[in-house]
């Protein structure tokens, strides 16, 4: 049986590379840049917080769950049913607007450059973060 997953309400604030200005990719603590291998400290305790403490419904008996860690994805087990479950990381999407037609598309960011087709007028254009 597969452990159901809950995903985390909480998730790092998306930040840039102090080298090349590049966009990081998504966690705490030390981050290599994929763009030019810098290692970043990043950290934010506001989010750690937040993640520690986060209450999560228990797929199995809808009891409330407390994380106790920032680590995601984590497997929690219920204390009233005995159950587990994955908490995994959020999925930050950002808006982006096409620059042909100025449809407002919802994306999952990645560090570097690349090619999008628009769903809405099917025109590439290129996107970089
Ligand atoms: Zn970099
Ligand atoms: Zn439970
Ligand atoms: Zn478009």
């Amino acid at each position: 049986m597969v452990e159901p997953q809950v995903e985390s309400k909480f998730a790092p604030p998306l930040v840039n590379c102090v080298q090349c200005g590049g966009m990081l990719p998504q966690g705490l603590g030390e981050i290599e840049c994929v763009l030019c291998g810098a290692l970043c400290r990043v950290s934010h305790q506001p989010t750690v917080d937040a993640l520690t403490k986060e209450t999560v419904q228990c797929p199995h008996c809808m009891i409330a769950v407390e994380a106790g860690t920032d680590q995601r994805p984590v497997s929690l087990n219920c204390e009233a049913c005995s159950g587990s479950f994955t908490l995994s990381r959020k999925l930050v999407k950002v808006e982006i607007q096409c620059p042909s037609c100025e449809a407002n598309l919802r994306i999952r960011p990645r560090p570097g450059k690349r090619e999008l087709n628009c769903p809405a007028c099917n025109n590439p254009f290129n996107v970089s973060f």
